[in-house]
């Protein structure tokens, strides 16, 4: 097999399964983009089984520590681990993240789930070109209606992959309507933002919504506004939700309407809203876009998050909630935490934290592989009488 000798002290060695090429010391045998290879050691031991993509600054993901091919029999025995581990927790396997990524030893794969619909994208080369082995496999494990391939992510830019959405079983199934949570949506599989649903939030509805009797309730950044529709059914007085897509504005209302709820549903720039509004609230979600997604542009990121913070935290009445998330890998908890606590001294509040936020279980997180984990979140408590 034609692979990649690694230089010493390559995150490899740490436990990661990423090998940029900065870190191959040299070639044997001729790879091909797409190919499995084999890495080695600098004294010529071998690393495991990976797939290579000369054109991406990744140039090697690691799959396996053994000797293996990416075959029809690799691919079951995957997936269905990566089912088995779903089927564990306490998330609705007929909606859920069936199988993602590096997390389930699929590096570049992602399967979604939503009820008899799946839904697929490949991120990297090696996945890409064997689609229809996958699509295969999908078949035989889960006899799905429908398999739709979602390859619009800008990921797939970095390894020189063109989008492409397409039908690759059955045919579309046009608005998938669902339910999760005691609430009612209509997803569109080939065309809505992501795979659907923000299938990572799921649980973050419900905890937020526990807060939300009684009160005026803000969604920014609400798409089709999964926290707003949570809030208003848990009992809250008034929901404004606001996002800068018509599409998801319309969703909001249309999703409103299904579940017999009174929604606000703006359709604005977050930033202009928070400035100019004059309304107060009791309760404001901030669950904007990733800011960022590299490292260069991380200063901007944060002088973005600084900026909503401070402007929801001035528009909170005294003992009011303030659950605010980011998606940026590069923004970590930490540096996170501590833009709010800038904020929070800069409008002059003290804040109590009342619980922290991740992305859900069924998008597990690989310690060796800090790229696993993403999302995370905070919902504090203005300290009342403060
Ligand atoms: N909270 C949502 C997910 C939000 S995704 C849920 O759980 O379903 C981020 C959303 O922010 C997208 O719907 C996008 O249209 C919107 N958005 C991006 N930039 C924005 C801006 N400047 N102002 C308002 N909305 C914005």
């Amino acid at each position: 097999m034609p692979g990649l000798v690694i230089k010493p002290r390559s995150r490899i060695f740490h436990g990661h399964d990423w090998v940029y090429s900065s870190e191959v010391k040299k070639a044997f045998g001729d790879p091909q983009p797409g190919d499995v290879i084999s890495l080695k050691d600098f004294k010529d031991r071998p690393l495991g089984s990976a797939i290579y993509n000369p054109s991406s600054q990744i140039v090697a993901r690691r799959f396996s520590r053994r000797k293996q091919e990416l075959d029809h029999e690799f691919f079951i025995r995957r997936l269905k681990l990566a089912f088995s581990l779903r089927d564990r927790f306490s998330v609705d396997p007929k909606l859920c993240r069936l199988a993602w990524s590096e997390s389930d030893g699929l590096p570049g794969l992602i399967v979604d789930c939503y009820g008899k619909h799946l839904v697929v994208q490949t991120l990297t080369l090696a996945m890409d070109q064997r689609i229809d082995l996958i699509a295969e496999a999908l078949k035989e494990l889960l006899a799905p209606e429908t398999i739709i391939l979602r390859n619009d992510s800008p990921m797939r830019k970095a390894e020189g992959l063109e989008p492409e959405n397409r039908i690759l079983h059955g045919s579309d199934p046009g608005p998938v309507p669902l339910i999760t949570g005691g609430l009612q949506f209509e997803v569109a599989l080939l065309s809505g933002q992501k795979t659907g649903l923000y299938l990572d939030q799921l649980d973050a509805y419900k905890r937020v919504a526990r807060l939300a009797a009684g009160k005026r309730v803000l969604d920014c950044f609400s798409n089709q506004g999964g926290f707003g529709l949570a809030c208003a059914k848990a009992g809250a007085a008034a929901v404004t939700c606001v996002d800068i897509s018509a599409d998801a504005v319309a969703a909001v209302k249309s999703n409103a309407l299904r579940n017999d709820v009174e929604i606000n549903a703006v359709e604005a720039n977050a930033f202009d809203f928070l400035k100019s509004c004059e309304e107060h609230y009791d309760l404001i979600i901030l669950d904007p876009p990733s800011f960022t997604r590299s490292k260069k542009t991380l200063g901007d990121a944060m002088r973005g998050y600084k900026e909503i913070h401070l402007r929801a935290l001035k528009l909170l009445d005294p003992d009011g909630y303030l659950s605010t998330f980011s998606c940026s890998h590069h923004v970590t908890r930490e540096l996170f935490l501590s833009n709010i606590c800038a904020a929070a001294v800069d409008a002059k509040r003290t804040l109590r934290l009342v619980e922290s936020h991740a992305q859900r279980e069924d998008h597990p997180v690989l310690p060796t592989i800090p790229e696993t984990e993403y999302l995370k979140g905070f919902t504090f408590q203005l300290l009342p009488g403060r």
